[in-house]
């Protein structure tokens, strides 16, 4: 197989785009395809200040070195979770990402949610709702809040995530399995700022494959996280990752049909607006972050239950 550009070997065949590339011009087709959905989402202006959330893992970092690479000014944001039984995975992947930032001479802001919170993510989930609660669940929106609070603070324009077109895809059809329309509504490549407080958040690699996203990685000589977090076995996303993956090795571009034709029918009005439930939130009485939740957020009241009462999360 050869490069349809310049008929030197193949380092990659895109089945889906009928397309294969050597190296060079993979490791340039990827930026490339990057901006045109920042562009065709209107996610962000080149001037804009980004604000990357990096997790040690392939997408994240990969998704760094390309808006980089095309100019953006984007800084990091690594949340330390606490996770450090077994193989070690938030201090491993905190210092890949502080040596991936050093190396390329990046503004990399890093959270311990242990040490400014006062426990980790394992423990505020065995603390809350007596144990019942999954650590998963505690570490989403642990995450959210913080990010968002960051762009707040210190004025990103927003917040861009690795979430690749595999990740959307799964998103979907777990959300269309159970037709929960409140997340298929807001589940889009850009969520506004639709009130002051909210970052607006965007998914630049949306359109783009996982097996791509690592081959640009491994391409680009990135060095990441191999291992998963010990605590995504058996998650639901990755039971719908391998039966989309099956679907795609027999019809090659199943995936991306799939998520383009979910987009493509939402702005057709397929959703009803005001199915969100967005327009329902308002100021934490603690933290002043929005929420949905009456009084205090969702973030708020886990560290109420589940730390001493010296350490709550910090007011505005
Ligand atoms: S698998 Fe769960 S606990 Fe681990 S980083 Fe992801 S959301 Fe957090
Ligand atoms: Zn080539
Ligand atoms: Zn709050």
């Amino acid at each position: 197989m050869r490069c349809r550009i310049c008929g030197a070997p193949a380092a990659i065949n895109m089945r889906q785009h009928k397309l294969a590339l050597c190296r060079a011009h993979f490791v340039d087709w990827i930026p490339e395809q990057t901006e045109r959905a920042i562009d065709h989402y209107k996610m962000a202006d080149r001037g804009e200040k980004l604000l990357v959330a990096v997790s040690g893992g392939k997408d994240s970092l990969a998704l760094w070195d390309v808006l980089h690479r095309l100019g953006y000014a984007a800084d990091g944001v690594y949340i330390d979770l606490g996770i450090d039984e077994g193989i070690g995975y938030s201090g491993k992947s905190r210092a890949l990402c502080e040596s991936f930032a050093a190396a390329r001479g990046l503004n990399l802001q890093v959270v311990s949610v242990p040490a400014v919170y006062g426990a980790s993510i394992p423990d505020v989930a065995k603390k809350s709702m007596r144990g019942r609660r999954k650590p998963c669940s505690v570490c989403g929106l642990v995450k959210r809040h913080i990010m968002n609070r960051i762009c707040r603070e210190q004025g990103y324009a927003a917040l861009a995530t690795g979430h690749n077109l595999d990740d959307e895809a799964a998103v979907l059809l777990h959300n269309a399995m159970t037709w929960s329309g409140g997340y298929l509504v807001r589940q889009a490549p850009v969520l506004a700022a639709t009130r002051p407080g909210l970052a607006r958040k965007i998914k630049p690699f949306c359109r783009i494959y996982e097996r791509e996203t690592a081959a640009y990685a491994l391409m680009q000589k990135i060095e990441y996280i191999y291992e998963e977090c010990p605590y995504s076995e058996g998650s639901s996303t990755l039971y719908y990752k391998e039966i989309l993956n099956r679907m795609e090795e027999d019809r090659p571009g199943a995936k991306l049909q799939f998520y383009l034709a979910f987009l493509q029918a939402k702005d057709q009005g397929l959703f009803a607006p005001g199915a969100s439930g967005e327009s329902d939130l308002h100021e934490c009485a603690q933290c002043g972050q929005p929420t949905s939740a009456p009084g205090k957020c969702a973030f708020c009241r886990l560290w109420e239950n589940a730390t001493p009462p010296g350490l709550r999360p910090p007011s505005p």
